[in-house]
């Protein structure tokens, strides 16, 4: 199966998707968007209301500040593959329970195969738990870059803590603007890798 048909099965399933009770109450199940070739990758916590009834992801208020981010990173929405750590939304917007995202796994490990990012950009804490593990505290790692799960995983706010919290808008579009730069960095360590033995070995990645 191409790419495309393994993402529409996949699509179909979490739209079909009773795993665990989080689909009772829900209008859409809420798979994710972008094109099969994008390097960066989001992921967020869970479907909020908008996005239930759209079954698409952010697209309600804190989608529309993500999209702004994106700019100052001088990405578009289409550049980027967008999904989230569980595909339905829980009851009143509460946090997904580690049941609930245990049984979701499935779906992000399939999205990771077919997709196969450069670039994993966590938002919130329960996204950056799944792929760096306990222990990591947002305040203090927000805006770095790390290797884990064999690839490069940012870890920044998530887009809805500076709707509660206007403070945090600086940190995130520095966190963001930094994105260009952690690009130029793998692009370099791309090209030398591929360069014959004598060359240097590639650059240390240098974003924390
Ligand atoms: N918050 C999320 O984490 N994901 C969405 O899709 C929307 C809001």
């Amino acid at each position: 199966m191409d790419r495309a048909a393994e993402m529409d099965q996949l699509n179909a399933e979490v739209r079909a998707c009773t795993r665990c009770p989080l689909y009772q109450g829900t209008t859409h199940g809420v798979p994710g968007e972008g094109p099969l070739d994008a390097r960066i990758m989001l992921v967020g916590e869970a479907p909020g209301q908008r996005e239930d009834q759209q079954g698409r992801p952010f697209v309600g208020p804190s989608g529309q500040w993500l999209n702004e981010l994106l700019g100052m990173a001088g990405l578009k929405r289409d550049d980027v593959y967008i999904t989230n750590i569980v595909k339905h939304r829980p009851p009143n917007n509460r946090d997904p329970q580690p049941d609930e995202i245990a049984a979701c796994q499935v779906y992000l490990e399939r999205q990771l195969a077919i997709i196969d990012p450069e670039i994993v950009i966590t938002l919130g804490r329960h996204s950056m738990g799944w792929f760096c593990g306990p222990g990591l505290k947002i305040t203090q790692v927000h805006g770095r870059a790390r290797r884990a799960k064999d690839r490069v995983i940012v870890t920044m706010y998530h887009p809805a803590a500076a709707l509660h919290n206007p403070d945090l808008k600086d940190a995130m579009i520095d966190d963001f603007s930094k994105l260009p730069r952690l690009m130029a960095v793998l692009a370099e360590e791309r090209v030398r890798a591929q360069a014959p033995a004598d060359e240097p070995p590639p650059s240390q990645l240098s974003l924390f």
